[in-house]
């Protein structure tokens, strides 16, 4: 089997090369690195010394070479540098692939603060999303007179608001007092549950892992989605004869610190603040609230170089359990 490459790659390979053309070699495939590096040869060579990419025909998994030789062949950094880009390629337009998203969130707001351009991309796309919150939002004022119940009522109506000028269809209320979210695991089953009925292709949630996060509402459903996205595809998870098994592909966290993904709502930005306006009772006419989010997605833009951009770390369940390099990913 051959493969061909430009001059660059297969010189980097360092696989036994044959000019044919002015930048074009023939490789022997023999000593070629496992598939899925061999991605990341190809994109991180093409990018440095000027060279496009020159793959006239590949084929892959004919012969896979163990990463550990692949590492035994790079120094530390370009090893390390090599995995994570890998990595990192796996969350890549994560958003433009999906057909369900599910997300779920602590209060009425979260996900429209956070997320809200990404929603209306993706609703006006045809995407399916779903709002599961978890608590009813009770908490959430300064002023004593408002009334608890009666605030809670109001962010919901806020929230339906909101959503149906994102064009998001379907609300899920589990109704827990505001402040009071534990990971339990009657809310864990109850997620995965809703994961197995809705069948989402990603789950857009807070990440519980950000420092300094004070909210424990926050925290908890961030670890509570990422829980239920775990198991919902083992089947003696909260075994249930109505609904099947069900693997999500990806979990997008938003108010993370390192974010790998950035999405472009340069189009939708003027929906999202319409919705997060749209909770009164939070933001009522206070402009600041929209110069802030300007301002985040603004500089979140400048990392895809578009006027606007929401950013998400984005991780498949398989780097949620006993992967060391998820954190840098
Ligand atoms: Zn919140």
């Amino acid at each position: 089997m051959k493969y061909w490459f430009s001059m660059a790659q297969a010189t980097w390979l360092a696989n036994p090369i044959k000019i044919i053309e002015s930048n074009i070699l023939l490789v022997d495939s023999s000593n070629l690195p496992h598939y899925s590096i061999r991605k990341t040869v190809i994109k991180s060579m093409s990018s440095k010394g000027g060279s496009s990419i020159s793959i006239l025909s590949c084929e892959y998994q004919t012969r896979v070479m163990g990463l550990e030789e692949l590492i035994f062949r790079l120094d530390y950094e370009e090893a390390r540098r090599a995995l994570l880009e890998e990595m990192r390629s796996e969350a890549k337009g994560v958003f433009d692939k999906a057909r369900r998203v599910m997300c779920v969130q602590p209060h009425p707001d979260d996900t429209d603060v956070a997320a809200g351009g990404t929603v209306a991309k993706l609703a006006a796309r045809g995407v399916e999303v779903v709002y599961v919150t978890l608590t009813d939002g009770r908490l959430g004022t300064v002023d004593p007179r408002v009334q608890p119940e009666e605030l809670a009522e109001k962010r919901r109506r806020e929230q339906e608001e909101a959503a149906g000028i994102l064009g998001v269809k379907e609300l899920i209320w589990l109704g827990v007092k505001d402040g009071e979210l534990q990971p339990t695991l009657e809310l864990r089953w109850k997620l995965v549950e809703l994961i197995r009925e809705f069948k989402p292709d990603v789950i857009v949630t807070p990440d519980p892992w950000l420092t300094y996060e004070a909210h424990p509402d926050h925290r908890n459903t961030g670890i509570l989605a990422s829980e239920a996205a775990f198991f919902a595809p083992l089947p003696h998870a909260a075994p249930c004869e109505r609904l099947q098994p069900h693997f999500v592909r990806y979990v997008a966290y938003y108010w993370t610190r390192s974010p790998n993904e950035f999405v472009d709502v340069s189009d939708h930005i003027e929906t999202k603040l319409k919705a997060v306006k749209a909770h009164k009772s939070q933001f009522g006419e206070n402009p600041v609230i929209e110069d802030m989010l300007r301002a985040y997605m603004r500089l979140a833009g400048k990392s895809i170089g578009v006027n606007y951009a929401e950013a998400f770390k984005v991780l498949t369940p398989f780097y949620l359990h006993c992967n060391v390099f998820a954190e840098d990913v």
